[in-house]
């Protein structure tokens, strides 16, 4: 609850961008997410395009006794809740990104999205270490610790932060590193973003000349053998190989291209750094299974926002993950018993990403996450346009956690 009420005269004389308050223009658009399935309820939305922007805001709310939440594309908009008592602080106007090919690191705004820091370090033959989607927002996602598709081989995204600029509760706008402020910049490496208010992050990049990347489609009715193979296959690929196996069920809409439209897959999608022949070689298993579909190819940095498939833009969904210590014969069996062929189930997507290599932990690393201590990680989704499919889903993602935690340790949610 407020102590007083926001200036809102004064910090609207004071921004170079815009105050949008309940009634005024604007102000469903203002407070919509990206995940159309939360449904936003702040006292007032800043939409910030300066640093100074950011400044006057968490000085006014903390005058007025209110909380301010950062969200650039509202790609995690679920655990904030509804953010009554709150300044809704949108950092999508703060896109600016500056890239050193000589020391091979860039400085990222905190409305940056991945894809746009992906095209503008590719042309220097440099990658950042982005996840599946594009439109993810580079700062939301490294804060959180970001679990990139160069993951095996490069670790977390958020090892490679070498500095941030970052506005603190008291209003106070600082550029931390490991050495100026060691504490809170180990807060912000995995920690969230509770810490303080990221401006800008500085990132260090990787080269990635022989970057290949791709998926493997086979009918869903094959995914018992598809995943058993793909499950010893990831016990002796090298580090340079990140993949995943995934149950993919897409309903017949517009937005969904040919030839995947309406169909069922079990997919094994890949990234390798290895090169055109090692990679092939590696690949062999899996292309004996015959895959319905091969996209696997010479790629560049760019590529890889579109192995995933992921929206190209905001959509009502609920998901969830979790660690799993390990993939056993057994995991598998009861991960398919609930998400397999033979399930009627309504998950859009279900899908095991192959852990280890640099994403195991290693406190050398400095941050509050620095790898997980597992082999693998489970995530899952539903399309969920009303409450009705949102308590489905519920029930769904429920079941599949419960079928593979009774077998094994377990682990934090992700
Ligand atoms: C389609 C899709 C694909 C994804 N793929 C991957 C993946 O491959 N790997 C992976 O690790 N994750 C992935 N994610 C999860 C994604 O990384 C998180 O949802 C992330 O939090 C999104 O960041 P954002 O800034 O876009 O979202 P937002 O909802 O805008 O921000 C999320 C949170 O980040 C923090 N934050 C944002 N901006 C700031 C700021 N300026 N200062 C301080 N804190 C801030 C806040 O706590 C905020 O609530 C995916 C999500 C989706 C929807």
């Amino acid at each position: 609850m407020s102590t007083k009420p926001l200036d809102t005269a004064k910090l609207r004389a004071e921004l170079d961008g815009t105050l949008v308050l309940p009634e005024e223009p604007g102000w469903d658009e203002a407070r919509q997410a990206w995940q159309l399935a939360v449904d936003q309820h702040p006292d007032a939305v800043v939409l910030a395009t300066t640093t100074a922007d950011v400044v006057a805001t968490v000085n006014a709310a903390r005058t007025a006794g209110l909380r301010v939440a950062a969200q650039s594309t509202g790609h995690n908009a679920a655990p904030l809740g509804p953010l009554a008592g709150t300044v809704l602080l949108r950092t999508s106007g703060m896109t600016d990104i500056s890239v050193d090919p000589v020391t091979a690191t860039a400085r990222v705004g905190a409305g940056a999205h991945w894809g746009a820091v992906t095209a503008a370090v590719a042309l220097h033959g440099l990658a950042g270490l982005a996840g599946t989607s594009d439109d993810v927002g580079v700062v939301g996602y490294t804060v959180g610790g970001g679990l990139p598709w160069l993951g095996r081989a490069h670790g977390l995204a958020a090892n490679h932060v070498l500095s941030a600029d970052v506005v603190t509760a008291d209003g106070v706008l600082r550029h931390i590193d490991a050495a100026s402020d060691p504490e809170l910049f180990w807060a912000i490496r995995g920690g969230g973003g509770s810490f303080a208010v990221v401006t800008a992050l500085e990132l260090s990049l990787v080269p990635v000349p022989d970057l290949h990347g791709g998926t493997l489609f086979f009918p869903l009715e094959r995914a018992a053998k598809v995943l058993t193979t793909w499950r010893e296959w990831t016990a002796f690929v090298p580090p340079e190989i990140t993949s995943l196996g995934r149950l993919l069920r897409f309903p017949p809409m517009p937005e969904i291209p040919e030839p995947v439209r309406g169909g069922s897959f079990a997919v094994v999608e890949v990234v390798s750094l290895l090169g055109q022949s090692a990679t092939d070689r590696l690949l062999e298993p899996l292309r004996e299974l015959g895959p319905v579909m091969d996209t696997v190819r010479p790629s560049g940095p760019a590529d890889l926002g579109l192995i995933h498939m992921d929206p190209p833009g905001p959509v009502p969904a609920t998901g969830d993950g979790f660690l799993l210590a390990d993939l056993t014969p057994e995991t598998l069996d009861a991960f398919l018993s609930v998400t397999g062929p033979d399930a009627d189930v309504s998950l859009l997507t279900t899908e095991i990403r192959h852990l280890g290599g640099a994403l195991a932990p290693d406190p050398s690393r400095g941050g509050a996450v620095t790898g997980f201590d597992a082999r693998y990680v489970v995530f899952s989704a539903a399309l969920t346009p009303d409450e009705e499919t949102v308590k489905a889903a519920h029930v769904l993602l429920d079941r599949l956690r419960d079928a593979l935690w009774l077998l094994g340790p377990r682990r934090s949610p992700t």
